[in-house]
């Protein structure tokens, strides 16, 4: 189960400072309450979330009158998933065509693991028995052709590439023509996530979106922001810096098996309104999951 493998560190710390709480206090109380909050901040749940996690948890035990502590966990765990999955469906599906080609536009800042993603989620995709292509968008970054150009040899997936500090659209509309003329179904793109300068960056993702929506009408299809978990807080206010810049449609969260402060997942769903796609859990081909709230809450009390 790699949910449960990757969630390791999150895990062994918060469930068990839980388990700890729940043996400590036997009686559910207000003091019980708060030492609960304090452990749910520590996994970088998020204020808001937690707030709205205690309300409804207060409310539950009221209702149910539960006294004890006793499988408290399993309260605590139906309304993480309650909070997590309010409102959508089929969160985590990714929109792409049945029979035409699809594209999917990958933002996201430098060191994420943005292009390791890419090459997991190719290898996904093509798994699935999708012919698969990419794009290589970032033109920026020294290194970032041949870091992709790596990975779709180790897949087993064609690259489109101009050189260095060519113009990015410019690439975007090869890889388009190249992958009608391939019969491609998934043209994935990488981009420089150059956050430093947000009009820049939003200038550069506007004018890519332009060449591919002329290209394909409904294209991009996804626009999946890579994030890095062991970043925190600073992952939430990345991904409001780039909602900003351009319309996200997705989130690949990365390095999840990295930190004990697997919350933030919560977080970014409650604050953003953005699914999280898809989850990073370790550095190997195969280490990309589905998010599945379920999966992923009863991982954590597993
Ligand atoms: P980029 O600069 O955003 O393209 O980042 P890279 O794809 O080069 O990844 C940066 C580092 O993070 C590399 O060492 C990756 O192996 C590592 N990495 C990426 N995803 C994961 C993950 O889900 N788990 C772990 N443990 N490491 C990851």
């Amino acid at each position: 189960n790699k949910f449960k493998e990757g969630l390791a560190k999150t895990r062994n710390q918060f469930t068990s400072k839980v388990n700890d709480l729940v043996a400590k206090y036997r009686k559910v109380d207000e003091d019980f309450f708060e030492e609960l909050e304090e452990i749910l901040l520590q996994a970088d749940v998020g204020f808001e979330t937690v707030v709205e996690l205690m309300d409804s948890l207060r409310f539950e035990v009221k209702r149910k009158n539960i006294k004890d502590t006793t499988g408290i966990q399993s309260v605590i765990s139906e309304k993480l998933v309650e909070i997590y999955e309010a409102g959508d469906e089929n969160m985590t599906e990714l929109n792409l065509e049945e029979e035409a080609l699809s594209v999917i536009l990958f933002v996201g800042v430098n060191g994420v693991g943005k292009t390791t993603t890419i090459g997991k989620l190719a290898h996904r995709l093509k798994g699935e028995g999708k012919k698969v292509m990419l794009a290589a968008g970032d033109t920026f970054r020294a290194g970032a052709i041949d870091q992709l150009q790596v990975w779709g040899d180790r897949v087993g997936v064609e690259v489109i590439k101009q050189a260095e500090g060519s113009d990015p659209a410019a690439v975007m509309y090869d890889a388009i023509r190249a992958a009608k003329t391939r019969g491609v179904d998934v043209l994935i793109c990488d981009t420089a996530g150059r956050l430093q300068n947000k009009v820049n960056l939003m200038n550069e993702l506007e004018k890519i979106h332009r060449v591919i929506s002329r290209e394909i009408p409904n294209a991009p299809h996804e626009v999946l922001l890579a994030l890095d978990a062991t970043t925190g807080q600073n992952a939430l206010v990345q991904a409001q810096t780039f909602k900003e810049v351009t319309n996200v449609t997705g989130i690949v969260l990365t390095k999840l098996d990295g930190t004990a402060k697997g919350g933030i997942v919560l977080a970014i769903r409650n604050k953003l309104h953005i699914p999280v796609k898809f989850v990073g859990l370790g550095e190997k081909m195969d280490d990309l999951q589905p998010f599945d709230a379920e999966k992923y809450v009863y991982g954590l009390f597993a």
